[in-house]
């Protein structure tokens, strides 16, 4: 049965999205719209946000501001000034500062004096694009740092004050064997809790780019399956032994280490996306509504409201099969009291028969009103999010096709997600530091 079609109640709680799309190089590997220079337009970015913010977030006036993140790009490219400017901005136009400000950031992008500037401006957590410890991968890789920078930023980023350090690792690199995870494990086991959180993401070879070129013409090995699910396997392990827990398919964290911002995306918050590229959710009256900005930085610079912009508007049971897949992905899962009080008791009904076998086949189980996915279940996260677009969103006329396309899709994944060609899910959704 299809859930039913009216619209949410908004959660009332707000994440915002700053896209920074400047890169001082290309990696290899990136397909992302990003925009390559050593000098970015500082002043001019800040102040086309700040005109942004201003503008579109009357609409969002209402909600309680929980989280600020930066992604890109490389936002620490962006001065501490102007990350400081916006910070405060989101502060005074929301209320309240918010409760995790985080920066995505390179090794060699940081320095100790550069790591106190963005503490003293409010920058409470670091998301840091190490991929590797070990030096063969970064090469493959095509990354600027050394596995020295990546320690010695890590270190240097505690002794400043950071609680909150994100180290993202790129599995399935060309030339992967057996002995890379060890070497992952040992760099992290040295760094003890300075790190508590880490995201763990397959290569995925996107066409044109130098990676996919070289290795379609044999130049560097592609990685078999069975490595990849070795490598998933003995790292989620290792992890395990340093103190993480699993809590989302790709993201692993020690007590107290979640990601908050990532968490109002699974669990269906707001959220306003702000800069070229970045993606918005709102709910209003009439539905869900998931806005784009564009990618011309030059219209973005000259006057902000020129910047095209779409506007998608969900229906109410598409959006609430993507909260049951990505809250699936996740070891919280879905809350059925909170289906029922954001969309009605048939919804509730809807997602319950719909977990039903879930829970039959070993792969979920109900804790008090939530359906989480067991430990083994995590790894059934993408036969989740397909039987939820399959039943919610599709006409009960339609259910023999659906339990065909149930059927067709219900198989484990056996490595990570593969890292995703936008960035984040470029909603200004969580995505892999890249
Ligand atoms: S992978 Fe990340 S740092 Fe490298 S070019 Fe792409 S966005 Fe920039």
């Amino acid at each position: 049965m299809s859930a039913p079609g009216h619209a949410p109640q908004p959660t009332g709680r707000l994440g915002v999205y700053v896209h920074v799309p400047f890169c001082a190089r290309r990696c290899p590997y990136c397909d992302f719209a990003v925009v390559v220079t050593r000098r970015i337009p500082d002043r001019e970015y800040r102040d086309a946000v700040l005109a942004e913010l201003a503008r579109r977030a009357t609409a969002f006036q209402d909600r309680t501001l929980q989280t600020l993140y930066f992604g890109g790009g490389t936002p620490a490219m962006w001065s501490p000034a102007s990350l400081g400017a916006v910070i405060d901005a989101v502060a005074q136009r929301f209320g309240a500062p918010p409760i995790e400000t985080t920066v995505e950031a390179n090794p060699e992008d940081l320095t100790s004096a550069g790591l106190t500037q963005l503490r003293s401006v409010g920058v409470d957590r670091l998301s840091l694009g190490v991929q590797s410890f070990e030096a063969a991968t970064l090469a493959v890789l095509g990354r600027a740092h050394t596995p020295q920078q990546a320690r010695e930023t890590v270190v240097a980023a505690a002794d400043v004050g950071f609680r909150h350090l994100s180290v993202d690792l790129i599995l399935a690199a060309p030339g992967d064997g057996p002995r890379r995870v060890d070497a992952e494990l040992e760099a992290l086991a040295q760094l003890g809790d300075t790190i508590d959180h880490v995201s763990a993401y397959d290569l995925t070879l996107e066409p044109r780019t130098s990676l996919a070129v070289r290795t379609e013409r044999g130049l560097l090995p592609p990685v078999p399956d069975e490595v990849r699910a070795e490598a998933s396997a003995a790292l989620g392990d290792g992890l395990r032994s340093l103190g993480f827990e699993r809590y989302e398919v790709s993201n692993w964290a020690r007590p107290g280490g979640r990601a908050r911002h990532n968490a109002a995306y699974w669990r269906g918050d707001e959220y306003l996306g702000l800069g070229i590229g970045a993606h918005s959710l709102r709910l209003d009256a009439a539905g869900p509504v998931r806005e784009a900005n564009g990618s011309r930085l030059r219209d973005y610079l000259a006057d902000e409201r020129t910047l095209a912009r779409t506007a998608e508007h969900l229906a109410a049971s598409t959006h609430l099969a993507e909260l049951v897949m990505v809250g699936m992905r996740t070891t919280d899962g879905v809350d059925l009291q909170d289906v029922e009080a954001r969309w009605s008791a048939d919804a509730r009904a809807a997602v319950a028969r719909l977990a039903e076998r879930w829970l039959r086949r070993g792969h979920a189980e109900l804790r008090d009103h939530r359906v989480v996915p067991t430990t083994p279940g995590l790894d059934w996260a993408d036969a989740f999010g397909a039987d939820a677009l399959a039943e919610l969103t599709a006409p009960t006329s339609e259910a023999g096709s659906r339990e065909a396309a149930r059927s067709a899709t219900y198989a484990p994944r056996s490595s990570p997600p593969a890292l995703d060609a936008e960035g984040t899910t470029r909603d200004g959704a969580p995505q892999p530091k890249t």
